[in-house]
């Protein structure tokens, strides 16, 4: 298995794995393909017209109770953290998860299918490094059930687990580092287990249909029922760190430092794993450069303006400085009390309309879909804005640094960009786009 934990895996080939959905009881077969460096993990629903792909990451985490599910619109992918927490354990940071359903096959209520299933598609080096999340400073959530989450430094991948039933019956600790070799022999195979006063309302309600003595382990009183003995004395505290490890692959980093967890819970998990992500939001924010370069590498205000067709009072961007990747650009605009919206917004109180901030994210990721479609023959149209916040006004005399970076285009007509901006070192404003595209 992976041997260069600096670099990025994905899996050495394709391999399926079938069995039964949890919420429907229906027959699904999952198939785990490779996919190149920084691609994430995504799901794909071969069930549906277009095969539209979801993006295993917080901001599409949907709230839902006992399990894990994200979606973007009406696409829906549920109970995802057994497989993710699979995925990300052995190693594997780009894949494509495709099914032919709205649901992975629940297995034996454990990750040990989706083990054997790496086992058989192997686990392969790629060229680009991993991306890690270095935890700098203590961090806590809390969930409203008593889940308690805190995560500290440490230079690996740590979680200690307390879980505890009612009455403190089932009380169990478990402390691990989070490697392929660990995870495989201590907490693949530990099973989902639940109260049978939470399942017994969904039973009658027909709303787990897949769900049975195979696949779970119920706890009513003091018994423990399943189909065979428990795996391990302590196989729920060990089912808890395997849905810590799967929610927190929605982080899409690699975490260093030592998450310990009390009587966790998916609403806590996500908690945390979105606090990581404003953290890393923070902190990408804070590594733009101060001085502009010019030259190789950006675009100059003639190359902008070839791009774009908006012209003064509408252009609301100087210049772009730097493109990270393909999907990734950093544009600048320098705020003067010239620009004319100052005039009248407000007199005597000159402060930047936030309505112009999100035309200025638009505007970059505008440059970002025309070069990646090279042509300019189209123009694209505003859909949506979702997501928007504004933290703080921009001033006269402000430099506007504008991050826009494109997370979805479905087909050629549709296109999606999560954006900032930045003044000062800190975010003024952010929001999620989506555009359309319409010939000119
Ligand atoms: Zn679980």
């Amino acid at each position: 298995m992976p041997s260069t934990p600096e670099f990025q895996h994905t899996v050495g080939k394709t391999a399926n794995f079938s069995g039964t959905a949890l919420h429907t009881g229906e027959k699904v077969t999952l198939k785990l393909q490779p996919a190149p460096v920084d691609h994430g993990i995504k799901f794909k629903r071969k069930d549906l017209q277009d095969e539209p792909t979801i993006e295993a990451r917080i901001e599409d985490r949907k709230t839902v109770e006992r399990a894990t599910m994200i979606g973007e619109g009406s696409v829906r992918v549920h109970t995802v953290e057994h497989v993710l927490a699979a995925l990300w354990a052995m190693g594997v940071d780009n894949a494509i998860v495709e099914m032919d359903a709205n649901e992975p096959p629940i297995g034996d209520g454990s990750a040990q299918g989706y083990v054997d299933l790496i086992r058989k598609t192997g686990v392969t080096a790629q060229e680009e490094h991993r991306r890690f999340f270095d935890v700098r400073d203590t961090k806590y959530v809390e969930s409203k059930t008593g889940g308690l989450l805190v995560l500290l430094p440490d230079n690996k991948f740590r979680i200690s687990c307390t879980q505890a039933g009612p009455n403190n019956q089932f009380s169990q600790f478990f402390s691990m580092e989070v490697t392929p070799q660990l995870f495989e022999r201590e907490i693949a195979s530990a099973r989902t287990f639940v109260y049978y006063e939470d399942v017994k309302p969904l039973m009658d309600k027909n709303l787990i249909k897949g769900g049975s003595l195979e696949n779970a382990i119920v706890v009513r009183g003091e018994a423990v029922l399943s189909k065979e003995p428990l795996r391990f004395p302590d196989e729920f505290v060990r089912h808890k760190i395997l849905d810590i490890i799967g929610d927190l692959a929605l982080v899409g980093r690699r975490i260093r430092g030592h998450v310990v967890a009390v009587k966790p819970g998916h609403a806590a998990n996500a908690e945390l794993a979105r606090a990581i992500t404003r953290e890393q939001t923070r902190r990408s924010a804070l590594a733009t450069p101060r001085t502009i370069p010019s030259g190789d590498g950006g675009l100059d205000t003639d190359q902008v303006m070839e791009i774009l067709p908006h012209r003064f009072p509408f252009l609301m961007v100087d210049r772009i400085i730097s493109f990270e990747t393909e999907t990734k650009c950093v544009g600048v605009k320098t705020v003067t009390i010239n620009e004319p919206f100052f005039q009248g917004h407000f007199p005597g109180h000159p402060v930047m309309p936030g309505v112009m901030q999100i035309e200025a994210m638009a505007q970059v990721a505008s440059i970002l879909l025309f070069k990646l479609a090279k042509t300019t023959s189209r123009i694209g149209y505003f859909m949506s804005a979702d997501e928007v916040k504004f933290r703080k006004p921009v001033l006269p005399g402000d430099t506007m640094f504008i991050h826009a970076e494109l997370t979805k285009s479905r087909g050629e007509r549709l296109a999606k960009a999560k954006c900032h901006c930045v003044v000062n070192d800190a975010i003024v404003s952010e929001a999620e786009l989506m555009f359309t595209f319409l010939d000119r």
